[in-house]
């Protein structure tokens, strides 16, 4: 089928192009810069962004893809989590277009969309790690990204997604900008953590691995914390700041880096391991760090896993991703969504359609 998808969740106005499982047009815009001054996304402000870039978002993809719209076989659009204004004008655009063009719509989950990113294949298009075409399940899939930082089972795309594990505070990326901010380096600031902790000894600093919940804070076996880390880390600079000596950001860096990919691969592989379940999948903005994919390939490879990780730019946010995932529901039969629902911020993993 031929769908085109619309996700807005965050600060990325995504509209993406299938037919099935082949890529036709991914177009993207983002309003990261316009957050830049104030450290983190600002829903007010990427809500207007998205009403603003959305149209001529839509109009890139479909000249991408040298398609019409009354071409199309369906519409999907991410129905939730992620933060609500932002979620309510693709969930908007998307019920206008299905009305006005009279097709069939899909609500889905965003964080399931961004397993939906691994089956796509297209020209040049290559997947980040392991062979093109090959996608099997069960997987794992740890997904990490400036919002979210969860660890599922996917046992059938369409129908069975199991929530292993997430973060009971701050989400890996967010932990990132955090650190970056007390480093004195810009926003976002995983790109400049790891362009900064390529010269610095990860080993220089144990900070902790937050690995050890107490009991009764994790809901779930497999839960994250990077609250602890973070606060470490500021501790740790302010008692340098106070010798006078300057502060070695190389090395904190890489040992803060170091951390974050120690804590989320020693759990992902956990899983695996602990479900019989040997495919882990790298899924979320926060994959584009090196160290992270370079200890998932080591630790995966030593523990029998087959490690996958989509193409980078289908890691991030877009809507390549949800058409996908509505190109899979249309695929297995299951009925359009209702034009009742609404935005989700909140949206369970488990529910993967929205009807
Ligand atoms: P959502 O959580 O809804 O998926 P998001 O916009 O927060 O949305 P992404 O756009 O997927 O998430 O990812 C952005 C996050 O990824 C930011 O927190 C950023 O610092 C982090 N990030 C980007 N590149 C790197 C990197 N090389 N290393 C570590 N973190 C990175
Ligand atoms: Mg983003
Ligand atoms: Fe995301």
């Amino acid at each position: 089928p031929l769908v085109l998808g619309i996700e807005t969740s965050c600060d990325e106005t995504g509209v993406g192009i299938v037919r099935g499982r082949t890529l036709l047009a991914n177009a993207i815009a983002s309003s990261m810069d316009e957050h830049a001054r104030f450290g983190g996304v600002v829903p007010e402000v990427a809500a207007r962004a998205h009403l603003e870039a959305m149209t001529p978002t839509i109009e890139r993809a479909l000249a991408e893809a040298g398609v019409r719209l009354e071409e199309l076989d369906a519409i999907a659009v991410t129905s939730g989590p992620g933060l609500a204004g932002a979620l309510m004008v693709g969930v908007s655009a998307a019920k206008a277009l299905a009305i006005a063009l009279d097709k069939p719509l899909y609500a889905v989950n965003h964080l399931v969309g961004h397993v939906g990113a691994d089956l796509l294949q297209g020209e040049g298009l290559r997947p980040a790690v392991g062979p093109v075409g090959e996608f099997e399940l069960p997987t794992v899939a740890l997904l990490v990204s400036g919002g979210h930082t969860s660890l599922l089972l996917v046992r059938d795309l369409v129908s069975d997604v199991e929530l292993l594990g997430e973060t009971i505070d701050d989400a890996a990326g967010e932990a990132f900008d955090k650190v970056a901010r007390l480093l004195g380096l810009p926003y976002p600031g995983g790109p400049h953590i790891d362009r900064v902790a390529a010269e610095g000894d990860p080993a220089a600093i144990r900070f902790p691995r937050g690995l050890s919940l107490p009991k009764d804070m994790a809901r779930h076996r497999y839960d994250f914390s990077f609250s602890g880390l973070k606060t470490s880390v500021a501790r740790w600079v302010e008692k340098h700041e106070a010798t006078g000596e300057p502060l070695p950001i190389a090395d904190v860096a890489a040992s803060f880096r170091e951390a974050v990919a120690d804590v989320l691969l020693t759990k992902a592989l956990a899983a695996c391991q602990d479900l019989g379940v040997p495919r882990l999948l790298l899924g979320g903005g926060v994959v584009a760090n090196a160290r992270i994919r370079e200890l998932a390939a080591q630790r995966a490879e030593a523990a029998g896993v087959t490690l996958r990780v989509p193409p980078l730019a289908l890691c991030t946010d877009n809507g390549a991703m949800i058409a996908s995932l509505g190109a899979q529901l249309v695929a297995a039969g299951h009925a359009p969504s209702t034009l009742h629902f609404g935005a989700d911020s909140t949206l369970p993993v488990q529910q993967i359609q929205v009807t």
